[in-house]
């Protein structure tokens, strides 16, 4: 598996678990979302209504599982998890539903991947906190409308562009995480260190971080790995030589680049002259899927300006032909 992925790995999750901020206090960074949390959450406290329905979006690993989980400790309620792909039939989402408490936070992650009749169903419930049932078959059946509890709907996925418009309607709060600064990951990679015991100084702290791709999650999967070289190749205590070996060692480069990064831009360079390509062409020329390099690979790539997505497709940018020291087209120059 790729370790500078964003997507949560299968021996991510123990990990995480330990590592996950509780309060909205010990969450690092992504101040503007943050603000505007505290602020629904108290109103929402102050009035004893269960909060406003919250969609929470942005690239993997940036903190939406941990901000739902911190929604349910703020209020003081219960908190319960799915997502998109684990509720296959509709007998799954009614059963949860009919089952809530009052006030209670219900998480759905990867909501862009439910399927549409469930996201109907939704409807009602995330609206008036009704679902309509039916009740028999054939010509005696007919539907009964059911009440639920108030609860809060919180909601994840990494495209909202492909939510419909009646279900982004049906949310009060919309929050976008951002990349984190290196800032930023510096402190959450200090904060998981101290969490796990491992001695850490500033400067191996802000080794890690640099090469984390603006990802919490690739910080603290990182900083585990720098952690078992220190241990074995070290006194066990990270500092920035030790971090600069254990990651060259694993092949993070500066940027937090791996292979497959450097395959990506290398072939839309010198097999595409540097763009536009389609994405299925890019996907099939780099043997991965389209999905996985529209969702986990290509946002960091172009927040950090190596690559443009245009109408007519990817195109390499000045940087990216900076970084690998190729001259570009039509410059007459190197660079
Ligand atoms: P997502 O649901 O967006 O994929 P998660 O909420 O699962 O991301 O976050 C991945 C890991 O990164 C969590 O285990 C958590 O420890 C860490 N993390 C995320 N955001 C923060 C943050 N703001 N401060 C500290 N740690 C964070």
């Amino acid at each position: 598996d790729r370790l500078v992925s964003a997507r949560r790995g299968e021996d991510d999750a123990a990990f995480e678990l330990k590592l996950r901020p509780t309060r909205l206090m010990e969450f690092i960074g992504q101040e503007k979302a943050k603000e505007q949390l505290a602020i629904a959450l108290e109103a929402a406290k102050n009035r004893g209504e269960a909060l406003d329905h919250v969609l929470l979006f942005g690239p993997p690993g940036l903190g939406k599982t941990t901000l739902a989980t911190i929604i349910a400790n703020e209020l003081g309620v219960g908190y319960q998890q799915t997502s998109g792909p684990a509720l296959q039939i509709q007998g799954d989402l009614t059963a949860i539903l009919t089952n809530l408490r009052e006030r209670q936070v219900l998480f759905l992650d990867e909501i862009h991947r439910l399927q549409a009749v469930l996201e109907e169903k939704l409807y009602t419930a995330l609206e008036d906190y009704t679902l309509d049932i039916m009740i028999g078959t054939g010509p005696s059946a007919r539907t009964h409308v059911m009440e639920i509890k108030p609860f809060t709907f919180v909601a994840a996925t990494t495209r909202p562009g492909l939510l419909s418009s009646p279900l982004r309607s049906r949310f009060g709060i919309l929050l976008r995480l951002e990349f984190y600064t290196e800032d930023e990951l510096r402190f959450v990679v200090e904060r998981s260190a101290e969490v796990i015991g491992v001695p850490i100084d500033h400067d191996g702290a802000a080794e890690i971080a640099m090469r984390s791709r603006g990802t919490p999650r690739i910080a603290n999967r990182l900083l585990r790995r720098v952690r078992d070289y220190a241990q074995v190749r070290a006194n066990g205590e990270i500092n920035r030589k030790v971090a600069m070996a254990a990651l060259s060692m694993l092949e993070v480069d500066a940027h937090g680049f791996d292979e497959l990064d450097r395959r990506l831009l290398r072939t839309i360079i010198e097999k595409y002259d540097g763009g536009p390509v389609g994405l299925n062409t890019l996907a099939a020329a780099l043997a991965e899927e389209q999905e996985a390099l529209e969702e986990v690979y290509e946002p960091f790539l172009i927040q950090i300006g190596f690559l443009d997505r245009t109408p007519r497709g990817r195109v390499a940018t000045r940087l990216a032909y900076e970084h690998f020291g190729i001259e570009m087209p039509g410059t007459g120059r190197l660079f």
